[in-house]
Order: C-alpha cells, then sequence, then structure tokens
C-alpha cells in the first residue's frame, strides 16, 4: 500500500512524552531543582504537597502515595487484612499486576470474564464466581473506561465484598450514576490504587503510585502499611513494606496534575477523531462506554482513554500490526494472551467456555497511538492506514 506522507508530518509515536514535557518543561526544571536543592529527598513537603493536591481533585479524604501501581494494590489488599485462602474476583482481560498481588499474598485469584462492549469484568460473571471464600471483587478502569461500579458496589453489599478499583489506567475518569450523579474512578471502592508509571495518563519520570479511600481507619492502617508497619516511630505493629513515592516524582506529579484534565481532554479529543474517522467501518468496533455511549457523549466523560483499543472483526489483526509498522505507524496488542492461560496463573477451576469474550478479545484487538499531542495530520494518517487495510 502507499500513501503520500507529507515530508514534515511529526514522527508518529505511540506515547509522546518528549512533546509533553517540551511544554512545561521551565516549570517542572525549577521544581525538580527546588527538590534537589531542599535535600528533602525522602517523605520532603512536596510528597505531602502532592497528596493534598490529589485528594482535592479527586475528591477523596485520603491519598498515600507509594512506589508504584502494583505495590499501590498489594497494600490496599494488605490494609483490607485479606487472608491466605480468600478469593479475590479481578478481570481475565487487564495487565497481569492485578492477578499478580493477589497470588504473592497466597489470596486465591479468581479470574472472570469481561464485557465486549466496554471490556470490563462482566457485572455476570462476578456474580456466578462468588462462592463461601469471596473476600473481595478487583474491577480495573481498563484503558482508562470506568467499569460498572453501580452494579459492582450492589453486589459488594449484597454479599459483604470489599472493592479495590485498580485505577492505574483511569485516573481523572469521571464515573457518573444513573441519577447524574458525578465522582471520580477510584472513590467508589473501598479502596482504590493508581500508578504514576510514565506513559499512564498523570506518569511522572520514573516509577510512582497512591492508594485512595475514604475510610479513616483504614487510611491509617495503610499509611503503617507503606512505612515498615511504624505507627510509632521503631514500633512495628505490623508487617509492612518499604514503599515511598520520593519528593522529585512529587514536584513533577504536582505541576503534572494541574493539567490532568487538559491532558484528558486532549485523548478524548483524539478519539472523537479516530470513532469519526472509523464509523460505519463495518469490520472495526470502536471503543465503547456504559450504556452504549461513546464514552465521551454529552452528558458523561467516563472514559480518558489511557488507550485507543480498537476490536478488528474480520481480517488478520497480527497484518495490520505489521502493516502499520511498515508505514511508520507504532501500535500495540494489550492484551495479547488472556491470564487465564498465562502459565504462572493456570488453574484447573479454569474452563475455556466461561471466557468466551476474552478468548476472542485477545485475538481481535488493537491499540492506536493515543497520547496529548496527537495532530490532525497524524490521526488522518493513521486512520486512513488502518481503513485501507480492513477494506483491502
Ligand atoms: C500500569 C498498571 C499497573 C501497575 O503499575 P506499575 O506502576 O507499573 O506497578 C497495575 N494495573 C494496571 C491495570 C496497570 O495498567
Amino acid at each position: 500500500m502507499n500513501f503520500v506522507i507529507s515530508s514534515d508530518m511529526k514522527k508518529i509515536q505511540m506515547v509522546d512524552l518528549k512533546g509533553q514535557y517540551t511544554k512545561i518543561k521551565e516549570e517542572v526544571d525549577q521544581s525538580v531543582l527546588d527538590v534537589i536543592e531542599s535535600t528533602a529527598y525522602i517523605n520532603g513537603p512536596k510528597v505531602h504537597e502532592f497528596q493534598k493536591n490529589l485528594e482535592n481533585y479527586l475528591g477523596v479524604k485520603h491519598v498515600i502515595p507509594c512506589a508504584n501501581g502494583t505495590d499501590a494494590l498489594q497494600i490496599a489488599m494488605m490494609g483490607l487484612g485479606l487472608k491466605p485462602g480468600d478469593e479475590v474476583i479481578t478481570a481475565d482481560f487487564t495487565f497481569a499486576a492485578t492477578v499478580e498481588v493477589i497470588a504473592l499474598l497466597n489470596l486465591t485469584p479468581v479470574l472472570v470474564d469481561v464485557d465486549p462492549v466496554t471490556f470490563n469484568i462482566d457485572i455476570d460473571a462476578i456474580k456466578k464466581a462468588i462462592t463461601p471464600k469471596t473476600k473481595a471483587i478487583v474491577p480495573v478502569h481498563l484503558f482508562g473506561m470506568c467499569a460498572n461500579m453501580e452494579a459492582i458496589m450492589e453486589i459488594a453489599e449484597a454479599n459483604d465484598l470489599y472493592v479495590i478499583e485498580d485505577n492505574a489506567q483511569g485516573i481523572g475518569a469521571t464515573y457518573t450514576y444513573p441519577d447524574g450523579r458525578k465522582v471520580k474512578s477510584g472513590t467508589i471502592g473501598h479502596v482504590a490504587s493508581t500508578s504514576f508509571f510514565p506513559s499512564k495518563n498523570l506518569g511522572c519520570y520514573g516509577d510512582g503510585g497512591a492508594i485512595f479511600t475514604n475510610d479513616d481507619d483504614l487510611a491509617h492502617t495503610i499509611r503503617g502499611i507503606v512505612n515498615h508497619g511504624m505507627y510509632v516511630r521503631y514500633h512495628h505493629d505490623v508487617v509492612g513494606v518499604n514503599s515511598r513515592l520520593d519528593s522529585v516524582q512529587a514536584a513533577i506529579l504536582d505541576i503534572k496534575l494541574k493539567h490532568l484534565d487538559q491532558y484528558n481532554l486532549a485523548r478524548q479529543t483524539a478519539a472523537r477523531k479516530y470513532n469519526a474517522a472509523f464509523a460505519g467501518e463495518a469490520n472495526i468496533v470502536t471503543p465503547s462506554g456504559l450504556s452504549g455511549c461513546s464514552g465521551i457523549c454529552d452528558t458523561c466523560d467516563c472514559h480518558v482513554f489511557h488507550q485507543y483499543t480498537l476490536r478488528i472483526l474480520k481480517g488478520d489483526r497480527d497484518e495490520l500490526v505489521k502493516t502499520l509498522n511498515e508505514n511508520g505507524i507504532p501500535c500495540g496488542v494489550y492484551y495479547p494472551i488472556p491470564l487465564h492461560r498465562q502459565k504462572a496463573y493456570l488453574d484447573t477451576r479454569y474452563k475455556e467456555e466461561d471466557f468466551e469474550i476474552t478468548n476472542q478479545l485477545v485475538k481481535e484487538v488493537i491499540s492506536l497511538p493515543m497520547h496529548t499531542e496527537l495532530d490532525d495530520e497524524q490521526i488522518e494518517f493513521i486512520t486512513t492506514t488502518v481503513k485501507n487495510f480492513v477494506n483491502s
């Protein structure tokens, strides 16, 4: 296939961290230098400032910063006091960190299928998986799209379960209840985790993460756990971990937090343009939100497009990946293997027929370049290349 690329089109990147940094360089550089000068590298005032600002932004009582998003999940589960043998239900179609920490804590992961429209954990599948040993549900706001939290909280309440939101991909998304009430993702469950990995919607320049909760007692417990189980210096009341967000990363995040809504809006704008270009394509399914909306309709913005992920119905997804790469367009397959088929998480209880949707999605999904710096010419080139492939 031949396309004329205008010679001045910016090179297309999956994520353009440099372009984003360039726009806030002065502010970021100064803030980082200030931390270096201050020598308050660990638990410095910047960490506290960022924590407060994130609490205000999210409308949540407690943010507890930690070292990364995987730690955040683990610490949330430790804080809830989950015990070996407790069953924790999570989605089969997600990044492995979610199931990894469940297994690490000797809890029993129970993977369930996802919804074909939102890619998020399937409500009926959760109901079917509940046993007397079930203690928690971990919905993942996959690709930046809020899971159906109202239904999940209802199930949790009826069965006395904890809900831990894995908000690593969904920070800044707004969840709208059927009655119109709006809250931020990560503030609905009993506790939530997020990641500040550089490519996440709110990313730092290294590793970082945080735990959110509205529960004062749980917040207190977790603050001790992240700090070697200490509530009073050199008194170790529980077995904890060492998991900290350093001051340099907090300084960067505090600046980027001010731009988060604008960054998410840039992603949503790019997603709208992608959606418009793919409208009417019979072999392409564009991302969808809850109750059939696009996730970015007039009444809600429940999708912040950490990834922009298509389903390619007929045609060879792997060939499309090749074609895009040949044309200088990076893309990703998130995720190519269902967790229930990963060696580390095999379990004789799993039956292939219980994972019909995930098994289909891993063959069909492709994520296109998505970041805050995409321009119209790039989107036009990407969408034309995809459409030519699926119609050839
Ligand atoms: C990125 C991610 C994590 C892990 O975050 P790290 O900061 O890399 O440890 C966990 N869950 C999901 C869904 C993620 O996307």
